[in-house]
């Protein structure tokens, strides 16, 4: 594997096998690399003649300091497991690297109502943070296919609408891949680490929860699935601050059932100072 700090010479490498007609695949990560992480390089290896992570804790997308601050760093451990992977290329840049001035601090992105609702709604600044740092990546990679995690459903949808603002749509193809979960169905998760052994089993409540919805979304009112799941979830110590069920094209939350429909259920609630996100396709 090769390691690039620098942009510029990861552009130029990336340039140069362009010009011989090589297909690059994109995995942009924040690190404290788990399977989940591995899936996306695997299906981009599986995809392309090269293969290129990043790793980056992006200081922009973060509205919480602290969380920003404890976010776990380790980079020896993930090297390995991307060098066993098979993983081509990995972009480790420095701050000055992606952000040399203040500028970005003034950029803004217009990716509609999914600013203000869900995510957007509960981390003000979050997604214009993704799109920041996202778009500089992009430049530099300059990737055909750029690979994303369903976990990250709402980021998911906000990438492509930034690919259509940067005019890159015919180039970069966005490929989204399943969320890979623990044995009782916990989202993996960078964060995970950061919960004790009662809190982990007590998180399973958030997979538990969609797994009740997807069960009887015939049989109950979306009011009701809403109310019993936000229960479950309180009960197991949650502190929610959604539990949504949306029109999986426009995410627009539906109350009554359609089975002609697309529907996603989506959750974010905090276990202790944790705070976890899933979601599931319902139909
Ligand atoms: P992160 O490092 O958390 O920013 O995640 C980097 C990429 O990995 C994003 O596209 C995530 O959606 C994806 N990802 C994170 N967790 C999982 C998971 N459990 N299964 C599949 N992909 C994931």
């Amino acid at each position: 594997m090769i390691l690039f700090k620098r942009a510029s010479e990861l552009h130029r490498y990336i340039e140069e096998q362009h010009k011989n007609e090589l297909q690059a695949g994109f995995v942009p990560t924040m690190g404290a690399l788990h399977a989940g992480h591995l899936s996306l390089i695997e299906r981009s290896i599986s995809e392309n003649d090269i293969t290129i992570c990043s790793i980056f804790v992006n200081p922009a997308q973060f509205n919480d300091p602290d969380d920003f601050k404890k976010y776990p760093v380790t980079t020896e451990k993930d090297i390995d497991a991307l060098e066993r992977s098979g993983c081509g290329i990995l972009f480790l840049p420095p701050a000055e690297e992606i952000y040399p001035d203040e500028t970005y601090k003034t950029e803004t992105y217009n990716i509609g109502h999914l600013e203000t609702i869900l995510e957007g709604k509960f981390r003000p600044g979050h997604f214009q943070g993704v799109c920041m740092v996202v778009s500089r990546l992009l430049k530099i990679v300059s990737p055909d296919n750029l690979y994303l995690g369903q976990k990250d459903y709402q980021q998911c949808m906000v990438l492509q609408k930034l690919i259509e603002l940067m005019g890159a749509e015919k180039r970069i193809k966005l490929k989204i891949c399943p969320t890979l979960r623990e044995p009782g169905g916990l989202a993996m998760s960078s964060r995970n680490m950061r919960l004790d052994q009662k809190e982990r089993e007590n998180a399973i409540a958030i997979y538990d929860s969609l797994m009740y919805i997807k069960n009887h979304i015939s049989q109950k009112t979306i009011r009701d699935l809403k109310a019993e799941t936000s229960e479950i979830l309180t009960n197991k110590k949650f502190h929610i601050d959604y539990v949504e069920i949306a029109d999986a094209i426009s995410l627009e939350p539906v109350d009554t059932w359609d089975e002609k429909r697309k529907i996603v259920a989506l959750i974010a609630a905090f276990m202790g100072k944790v705070r976890l996100i899933d979601n599931m396709m319902i139909q």
